[in-house]
């Protein structure tokens, strides 16, 4: 399988070769070499900065509704070449075909439309003084840098890119080094559609590279989507130049599920909250907090159901259950399974696995010490968590330094909204779990990260705000 990009990076409008180490591309099925790529050199990451300095006044002096159908066409565009684009996601990330036709350049796309039709209508204040009066303006940061994790390349690349692009600033993105490819289409697709030359442009590279973005003299805003150490790290190093931060950091979220719940239901929740995309996704329901009066009906059903689950090639159709992205991660997964079966957790289904892969895993008689309860595993590993009333299961809930999401089934609707209230957690849900419609925030509180993605919030994080302050008359003055 070959899926050999033009070059390695995407700078000015140009594929452009990278001149630093060698970033081979395997596919996580078969661990085969799809791409060969180099990273970006030092000289070409300050190279990438600079030129979308340059090319970003231009980008922001065009009329909003331009900008706007910039990112409309790119997102028509990523539709009429789904089918092409999720077959690279696929091979890029090892996700089931089924899951990346409908869920992420879909979601890219999602992203780009609804920027593209918010960008008209985003305007400033007007503030009444009196005989004077003052006005705000939404002005663009300049050049913003992208950061992205591995398991949603795509759709990470477009949920940055839409809100920055829209307000007129430029970026310089760099995906994870696992899954380079995505954003390389994203910035041929963007230039399609009509983006300037410069206005986007995509490094490769290890984390050092991301580092040198960080504190390049011509970057004003870091967004990043990894891990919580990480998070320090940029966040950290952009500090230093007073940089705006955007931080989608990593969680191990509670889902509490009530007797009174939709026994089938909280089941899917349960699973898409932890099996879907293999485990890896960040706002993932893995700490499931099962009330004594359902706990069994509950687990009977979840495992009966997660027997079905279909695992294997992520390009056939039927395939439900993918591998995992690498074998160092899959490494990672297989010491938590260890270290919580070391801990005297029980397995209900599941396992270490072979290989690439590691089936829906499920423990049993978890207590909220260890590590399967507090770590976050990023695989396919649910926790299972015994709770009697509600007000000792949301003190075990908020027990935790993260605070990315949270889930809440039951039919009591006072008791649902009384709950997702006392959260900890900047995304909530009522009765399903981890659906993320771009017209709603997405981000979390804690260890969690800052800021909001999608919706109308995202703006905020991609703009600064002016105040003129207009004199009408001459001017006071006691000298
Ligand atoms: P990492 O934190 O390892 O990496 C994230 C990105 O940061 C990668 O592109 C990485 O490069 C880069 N990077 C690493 N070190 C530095 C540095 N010092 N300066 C700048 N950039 C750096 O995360 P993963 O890729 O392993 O992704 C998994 C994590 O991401 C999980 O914790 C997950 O919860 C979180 N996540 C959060 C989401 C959210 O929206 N809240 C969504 C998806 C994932 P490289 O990979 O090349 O080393």
């Amino acid at each position: 399988m070959n899926a050999q990009p033009a070059a390695s990076l995407f700078i000015d409008g140009h594929p452009v070769e990278g001149e630093g180490a060698a970033l081979p591309v395997l596919y996580p099925y078969t661990g085969e070499e799809i791409a060969s790529l180099r990273e970006a050199s030092g000289d070409q990451v300050a190279q990438a900065c600079q030129i979308a300095a340059s090319a970003q006044p231009a980008w922001a002096v065009l009329a909003p509704v331009e900008r706007g159908r910039v990112l409309i066409r790119a997102a028509a565009i990523i539709r009429e070449r789904n089918e092409e684009l999720s077959r690279l996601e696929t091979l890029d990330t090892g996700k089931p075909i089924q899951e990346t036709l409908v869920a992420d350049w879909e979601s890219g796309a999602q992203a780009l439309e609804f920027f593209g039709g918010l960008a008209a209508s985003i305007t400033g204040q007007m503030i009444p003084l009196g005989r004077d009066w003052a006005y705000t303006r939404r002005e663009p940061l300049g050049v913003c840098a992208g950061i992205g994790a591995w398991n949603y390349p795509s759709q990470i690349a477009c949920w940055k890119a839409a809100p920055a692009l829209v307000m007129g600033n430029a970026m310089v993105y760099k995906p994870s080094e696992e899954t380079p490819l995505g954003a390389l289409k994203l910035a041929e697709i963007l230039l399609e559609a009509g983006l300037p030359e410069g206005v986007y442009n995509v490094v490769q590279g290890r984390g050092q590279v991301g580092a040198a973005l960080t504190t390049d003299p011509n970057v004003a805003k870091v967004s990043l989507t990894g891990s919580v150490p990480t998070g320090r790290r940029v966040y950290t190093a952009a500090a230093e130049g007073m940089r705006h931060v955007t931080m989608e950091l990593g969680g191990k979220s509670p889902l509490i599920v009530f007797d009174d719940a939709n026994l089938e239901d909280a089941v899917s929740a349960a699973m898409l909250a932890n099996f879907y995309s293999s485990g890896q996704i960040c706002s993932n329901g893995t700490r499931v907090f099962l009330q004594e009066g359902i706990r069994e009906a509950f687990l009977d059903r979840l495992a009966e159901r997660v027997r079905n689950v279909r695992m294997g090639d992520p390009l056939d159709p039927e395939t439900q259950h993918g591998p995992i992205v690498s074998p160092a991660q899959a490494e990672k997964i297989r010491a938590a399974i260890a270290a919580g079966e070391a801990e005297g957790a029980q397995l209900l289904c599941g396992g270490p696995g072979e290989g690439a892969f590691i089936p829906p895993t499920v423990f049993t008689d978890a207590s909220d010490e260890m590590t399967i309860t507090r770590d976050e595993i990023f695989g396919p590993v649910m926790t299972t968590l015994a709770f009697y009333d509600e007000q000792e299961v949301v003190c075990r809930a908020n027990a935790t330094g993260y605070g990315l999401a949270a889930g809440v089934f039951t039919q009591d609707l006072t008791r649902a909204h009384r709950v997702v209230g006392r959260l900890e957690a900047g995304t909530c849900w009522i009765n399903t779990y981890n659906l993320t419609p771009v017209e709603m925030p997405f981000g979390g509180v804690k260890q969690s990260g800052l800021g909001r993605e999608n919706s109308a919030a995202a703006i905020e994080h991609y703009s600064q705000l002016k105040s003129v302050y207009v004199g009408m008359g001459g001017v006071d003055a006691p000298y």
